[in-house]
Parts: structure tokens; sequence; C-alpha cells
């Protein structure tokens, strides 16, 4: 398997950033027709989830459901003070996997790939692992 990594510049405490084109840019570069692409965010506090690109209200009520779901004070314990970023990135979790279909991302008409930041501004990186049969020929530059 041949793994990538794109860095995501994050501008606020909690944000989903579509990195949709990064991705399908990092499938193009490798050339791997018809396979997988896992995606993996190395974080505590940032994760990825695959959710609706085409309304933006989408990924802002995404943000404030998991905010009414996971209080930014609470009972908790962890003295760096941002125990919610920790809860919210493991509900959304750390990895996702799109399928690659002759040589683009499979993913649906609405659909795109979001870094999940719960505790920014920072730069994150996401590792990108791609599998399976490549195309004939020169691979696309
Ligand atoms: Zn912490």
């Amino acid at each position: 398997m041949r793994w990538t990594e794109i860095e995501v510049s994050t501008g606020s405490r909690d944000q989903l950033v579509d990195v949709t084109g990064a991705v399908a840019d990092e499938v193009r570069k490798s050339g791997v027709e018809n396979g997988i692409c896992h995606v993996y965010v190395p974080h505590t506090t940032a994760g990825v989830t695959i959710n609706e690109n085409a309304d933006p209200d989408v990924a802002r009520d995404i943000l404030a459901g998991l905010a009414r779901l996971v209080p930014a004070q609470g009972d908790y314990r962890h003295d760096e003070g941002n125990s919610d970023a920790h809860i919210k990135a493991s509900l959304v979790g750390f990895s996702a996997m799109v399928p690659v279909i002759d040589g683009r991302l499979a993913l649906g008409t609405w659909q795109g790939v979001y870094l999940c930041e719960f505790d920014g501004p920072r730069r994150r990186r996401m590792l990108l692992g791609l599998t399976g049969a490549k195309q004939e020929g020169p691979t696309p530059s």
C-alpha cells in the first residue's frame, strides 16, 4: 500500500474542513484505478467524517449537534481542559474508507470528506493509504 500525507490548517476551535479535493488529488497521483482510499487522522482531538458538502449548514449543524451532546465544561478530570475535544474526536472517529472506482473517489453525489477539528486552530495531518489495481500505461502527473 502507498501512504501519502496531506496537511490541513484549521482556523477555529471547532471546524469541519472539506478535504475532498485534496484527497481526490492524491488518488489521481497514485494511479490507482480500482481499489480503496483509507483516510486516517493521527491526532486525539481531531477526526474524520464523510457527510454532505452541498449545503454548508449541514457541517455547521453537525458541529452544533456535537456541542450539545458534549458540553465544553463538565465533570471532566483531564487537566488540559479539552476533554470535550477528545470525546468529540472519538465520536466521529479517526479513519474513513472511500472506494476508488475508475480512478475516482466513489463518493455519493452529496458527500464530501471532512477533517473534523475540535481543538484548533492547529496544523493537522491526514494519512492517505491507497491500495488497488493501477491502470495500464503511465501514471498521470
Ligand atoms: Zn487533552
